[in-house]
Formats: structure tokens, sequence, C-alpha cells
């Protein structure tokens, strides 16, 4: 008798231990005023984000965090004309900043990345924006002299993309453009790289600046055979101030090809699937570029105007200032499979 007056009571303490969450998030919503029978509260509504058609989203971002470098390539368009680097704080409070604002994708460049700490530098920070930000696509651009295995066995977890320049398979053409260090092989140690890429799983890019010295290469054979994900092949520019003009540590002009030169290279790759051909007018304004105060660089006029850093005036009042075309980067297909989990690596 006395158990079947029991079972009930029983019955009721089960059903509340199996629906306490419910219940509680219940209790959680009648405070925060979410119940739709609650009474009013004072916090305020907030009206509806209106979106501004004209706000500019950094989706993809490159941060040139350092102007040095061990190369001299003639017609370097970001020269070393400051020796600063920001505080690894101040420069995740920015990556914070730009990661609010939209960031998706954020590409480390130089200079020479690899130059600052040996490495560590900017594999802290490819770590921080993969573990810490979570942004879908960590890469870097490198000219790969300093690239050590260690240094994948460090970070290469964190790393989407490498991209490493390569303008051409012949090393004395290399020599002849200035990309090379003492009796470092470039050619060599691209080769290394790509496969400590594979080993840890890292897609593997080349950049290549077509110019006067290797306009007729025919590289069918070692792109084919180095098989990158993407082979960014980019018209030589000239840009007022970083190589050409009064006050420029570079002189390229005599490193300049014409259209019709550069048309010439890409008809003679253009059966080459992972070619994306780069025109100076393409390259011009579709990058959202930050130097190494984290100030836009504005390249419409032919040479760089910096905005103001986006740690001192923010990220949306900074990228006024940057002379970012949207449509051209679309058109150029600055959005593509840039997430090494989406890309499917099959080496
Ligand atoms: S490797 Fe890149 S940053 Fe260095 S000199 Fe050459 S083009 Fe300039």
């Amino acid at each position: 008798m006395l158990s079947l007056c029991f079972l009930p009571v029983m019955q009721i303490f089960a059903f509340i231990w199996k629906n306490m969450s419910s219940l509680l998030h219940g209790i959680k919503m009648l405070s925060s005023g979410c119940w739709p029978f609650a009474a009013p509260t004072t916090t305020p509504v907030q009206k509806p984000q209106v979106q501004d058609p004209e706000r500019i989203i950094p989706t993809s971002v490159n941060y040139h965090f350092t102007r040095q470098c061990n190369y001299k390539c003639g017609f370097c368009f970001h020269t070393a004309k400051t020796s600063f680097v920001l505080p690894m704080e101040e420069a995740k409070k920015g990556l914070v900043m730009l990661k609010v604002a939209g960031m998706e994708k954020i590409n480390f460049s130089g200079g020479e990345p690899f130059l600052q700490d040996r490495g560590n530098f900017v594999g802290k920070l490819v770590e921080y924006c993969k573990k810490e930000l979570k942004l879908p696509s960590v890469s870097i651009v490198s000219n790969g002299s300093l690239i050590t295995e260690k240094w994948f066995q460090l970070y290469g977890e964190h790393l989407d993309i490498l991209a490493v320049s390569c303008d051409s398979f012949i090393e004395e053409v290399n020599k002849l453009i200035g990309r090379g260090q003492g009796k470092k092989n470039h050619v060599e140690k691209l080769m290394k790289i790509r496969k400590w890429c594979h080993d840890y799983n890292v897609a593997f890019k080349i950049n290549s600046v077509i110019n006067r010295y290797n306009v007729d290469e025919d590289m069918t054979k070692e792109i084919e055979m180095i098989n990158p994900i993407r082979w960014k092949v980019f018209q030589c520019l000239i840009i007022d101030g970083e190589n050409c003009g009064d006050d420029a540590l570079r002189h390229a002009e005599t490193f300049v090809i014409s259209d019709e030169e550069f048309r010439g290279f890409l008809d003679r790759h253009k059966h080459m699937k992972c070619l994306v051909p780069e025109s100076n007018q393409q390259m011009r304004d579709s990058y959202l570029i930050l130097d190494e105060y984290m100030r836009f660089l504005d390249c419409r006029n032919g040479r760089k105007e910096p905005s103001r850093s986006i740690l001192d005036v923010g990220v949306e009042d900074a990228i006024k200032f940057s002379g970012f075309d949207e449509k051209m980067f679309l058109k150029r297909g600055g959005k593509y499979v840039w997430s090494k989990a989406d890309l499917k690596l099959d080496w």
C-alpha cells in the first residue's frame, strides 16, 4: 500500500531530474526577459543593425608586418624603408579588431616574414590566428630561404597555405633578379619546402613575378613536377616610392615588361590548371594591404599612401583609405578555397 502511494512521488522526482536542464533554461529565459509572457525588463531593445552598403569588410587581409628582407630583388615593391615591427601583443590586438570586422583570411608577408625572431614571430602569429581567432585561412608568403623543418614541427599544423616566391628555375636568372643570398640555391630550397609542406600537411603555392629576365622562360615541366595548389603569376609592377622615383630603394624600370609580353608568357602556360594570372591593373587595387604599423596602403595613384593605423582609429575608419576595389578582388579570383580543411590535400 505504502509503495503504491509512493510511486507517483518517485515518478515526479524522476521527471524533474530528467528535465532539469530544460527547466533551468526556462528559468534563465524568464529572468532574462526572453520568455514570451515575461514582464518587460528595463534592458533597452536593440535596434536591428542597418548594414552600410558602402562599408568594406576586410574578408582577406595581407599583413606586411616587416619590411626587412635578406634578398635584394631588383623589382621589390615592398622595400626596407623602416625596420619597425609591432610588438607581438599590439599585433594580436590589431588582428582581433580585424576578426571582429569580418576578417576570414590573413596572409603574413614582408619583407621576409621568417627573418623576425628566426620565424618564431610569424609562427606565433599563425598559431594565434588559427587557435585563438579560429580564422578559416592562415597563410604566409616567403622567399623560402630561412624556413626550416623545425618550424613546420612547431607551427605547421596551424598553417593552411605557404606561398614561396620563385621567378625562375634557372639559378643564374634568380641571381640576376636578386633572388638569392651567397651560395644558397633558391630552387633546391624550394624543393625541400615542397616536401615539408607535403609531410606536414600544408598547401603549397608558388608566386612568380614575370619580368625582363624570365619573360621568355618555359616553366611548364618544373611547375607540373612541383604541382602547387596555385601558381600565381604577377606582371612586374612599378610603385612610385618603392621601386621607382627619387625616394625609392629599388629601381625596377629595367625589369618592366609590356602587357603584350606578359600575355605571351601566359599563353605559353595557359594549359596549366594551377595558373592564376595577375596583371598590373588587377594587382593594384584588389588587395587589402596592412603595413608594419597596421595602416592600410592605398596603391590607386601608383604609390602607397597610408591610412591611419587601425590601432589608433579602428578598422572601419582606416579601411576607408585603403583604395580597395572589392569587385576587382572577386574578379581576380581573390575568394577561393583557402582553408586546408576544405582543400582535401591529396599528397
Ligand atoms: S624576397 Fe620579396 S621582400 Fe625580399 S627583396 Fe625579394 S621581392 Fe622584396
